[in-house]
């Protein structure tokens, strides 16, 4: 690392600390399994990231939404747990994270098969365009805090379409580490896709969120919720799918979750 960015993360680090009970709130107050499970020195690390973060991206309110200190804290520390590993830089392609009070209504032309475009409203928890903001819905936010919805995050599901699209559209296949192997990333996530796929047309209960089997970008952001807040879930239905996101995200929250003798349990 360059001396000169060496110093500038020093100062951020010393000058713009995270608020100290706020984050102890967050990470140790009994429902954020995510963070619960975290060894200290993970925990330290995001903590620095966050910092580092918050620094970079602005998060604003949207509909008159105050977003208070606590909301910035989860918000980012959710953001970064993903790039724990990866850092920053995977995310210096947007700056922006807009934050509505619940879901919101959008409308947008779609085409159909023949060509014929048409205005579709659909309501939304998360939205994550290419170059632009990531949006995202407090309530859904506030309610996986609380885990009442194990394996659902719309903060990570949201910043798995960012990382997806750090390559190009999003298609279900993020910039692979060289160390990988693009063609079992293909076949491991294909194969995967089109099972769940399968369960769904034979109206069989869908093994994760069947949402996943939206379209493989789908898949990616919906499996990579799972790994991080409910990896015994993934791991036990799709095994080669985690192994995949192990490497690709270069942490293993199998391990995290069982070394506190409660897998499972949120
Ligand atoms: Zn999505």
């Amino acid at each position: 690392m360059k001396w000169l960015e060496h110093q500038r993360i020093r100062y951020t680090l010393s000058h713009h600390p995270i608020p100290h009970q706020a984050w102890e709130n967050l990470m140790h107050n009994g429902y954020a399994a995510v963070f619960r499970e975290m060894s200290a020195v993970e925990r330290a690390h995001l903590r620095e990231l966050t910092t580092l973060f918050l620094r970079q991206k602005t998060l604003s309110g949207a509909q008159g939404l105050e977003v208070s200190t606590e909301m910035v804290l989860a918000v980012a520390a959710q953001a970064c747990v993903p790039i724990l590993k990866l850092g920053l830089d995977y995310y210096n392609s947007w700056v922006e994270i807009v934050i509505y009070p619940g879901a919101f209504r959008v409308a947008r032309d779609a085409a159909d098969e023949a060509g014929v475009v048409s205005r579709q409203e659909q309501t939304l928890s998360g939205e994550s365009w290419a170059r632009g903001p990531v949006i995202l819905s407090w309530d859904d936010m506030a309610s996986e805090l609380a885990g009442s919805r194990p394996g659902q995050n719309v903060v990570m599901h949201e910043l798995a379409h960012k990382l997806d699209m750090l390559n190009g559209d999003a298609n279900g296949m993020p910039p692979l580490h060289s160390d990988m192997v693009r063609q079992q990333w293909t076949d491991v996530f294909s194969s995967a896709f089109e099972y769940l796929q399968r369960q769904l047309e034979h109206h069989f209960h869908p093994d994760i969120n069947s949402y996943a089997a939206t379209s493989p970008a789908e898949f990616f952001a919906v499996v990579s919720e799972y790994f991080f807040t409910d990896p015994h879930r993934l791991h036990q239905r799709f095994a080669e799918v985690y192994e995949q996101l192990v490497l690709f995200y270069r942490q293993n929250p199998l391990l995290r979750f069982s070394s506190s003798g409660a897998p499972g349990s949120e």
